[in-house]
């Protein structure tokens, strides 16, 4: 069944479209992630298809109820993780659980019935009733993401899960959502972290002024969209040798601050030629895959975005 259909999606501020025709849609226990530069019309995305904010034109429909018309319904059925937490200083783990839990009407006898299983998914079951100033980045995010299942949605919106968290509690959070998906759950989720949209993501759309500019799997798109081997070369020789090699022997090369990055089928010749290069001149180099990274600066540009 189809989780969440969009059809031809638009929102104007101001006079200017920052939702442009947007189409997708999301398959039962798909993880599918929305990526794009500061502005290109994530959240508002994410907004309409929640009923948050009215469309002026386009068809949603989430879990089988048309949005924004019975947005109410389908929001039962529906979890949300927004970008910063906003859970409620006053009160304890539990009691944060219990409360969000109201909003959804639940019966008190069902809602702490459900809160030790949560608990434990957010690995904080020694924590019940702990204060919220007390807990880490990392416990607060799960904390968040636990209370987002209290309804035991089918659906979860997750707007840049493991932004601001360090290395080791963005881990947890991707085998946490991992998990979800394993018991079928479907998210979509945005994110400025290409390594987090590679490793969780079956499917991802890249938003930039308004309108879906590539979708697929992180492998087609990288089939797609980019050359699959990738040599960047630093240093002080760096721009000497891109001159006098690089452009000949890469296919594309591009030197957006003071790396240069060989995109290329095969790289064979660039390595062995970097590796004869005069060991005077200082030039460094890493050869590797292209990744996901690659192909969304390709489509959406290097420059600043603020
Ligand atoms: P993203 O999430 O991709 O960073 P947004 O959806 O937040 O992008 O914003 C897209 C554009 O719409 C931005 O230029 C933003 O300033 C504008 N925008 C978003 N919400 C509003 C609003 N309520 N009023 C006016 N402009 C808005």
């Amino acid at each position: 069944m189809t989780q969440l259909r969009v059809e031809n999606l638009r929102k104007s501020y101001d006079g200017r479209e920052v939702v442009a025709g947007v189409n997708f849609a999301l398959a039962h226990g798909e993880c599918f992630g929305l990526l794009g530069p500061n502005g290109a019309g994530k959240t508002t995305t994410l907004r309409l298809t929640l009923g948050l904010t009215q469309p002026d034109g386009g068809r949603i429909t989430l879990l089988d109820h048309e949005v924004p018309a019975h947005a109410r319904e389908a929001r039962g059925r529906v979890g949300v993780v927004p970008q910063l937490d906003n859970l409620d200083p006053d009160f304890t783990v539990r009691e944060n659980l219990l409360v969000y839990g109201r909003y959804f009407d639940l019966p008190r006898a069902a809602l702490e019935a459900r809160i030790p299983e949560l608990l434990d998914y957010a690995q904080l079951g020694t924590r019940a009733d702990a204060r919220i100033q007390t807990l880490s980045g990392g416990m607060k995010r799960r904390l968040t993401l636990a209370r987002a299942l209290i309804n035991d949605p089918d659906l979860l919106f997750l707007d840049e899960p493991t932004t601001g968290l360090d290395p080791q509690a963005r881990h947890v959070i991707w085998e946490r959502l991992r998990q979800l998906t394993l018991r079928g759950k479907t998210l979509l989720l945005t994110t400025h972290f290409m390594e987090e949209a590679e490793r969780l993501c079956h499917r991802l759309a890249i938003m930039d002024h308004g309108r879906i500019i590539a979708i697929g799997t992180p492998r087609e798109l990288i089939a797609a969209h980019i050359e699959p081997e990738v040599v960047e070369v630093y240093g002080d020789g760096a721009d000497a040798w891109s001159a006098a090699a690089g452009k000949q022997l890469a296919e594309r090369c591009e030197k957006p601050g003071e790396t240069v990055f060989c995109y290329t089928r095969d790289a064979h010749a660039l390595v062995a030629n970097l590796a004869h290069h005069d060991a005077r001149t200082d030039i460094r180099y890493l050869h590797r895959r292209a990744n996901l990274e690659d192909v969304f600066l390709k489509l959406t540009g290097r420059d600043l975005r603020d």
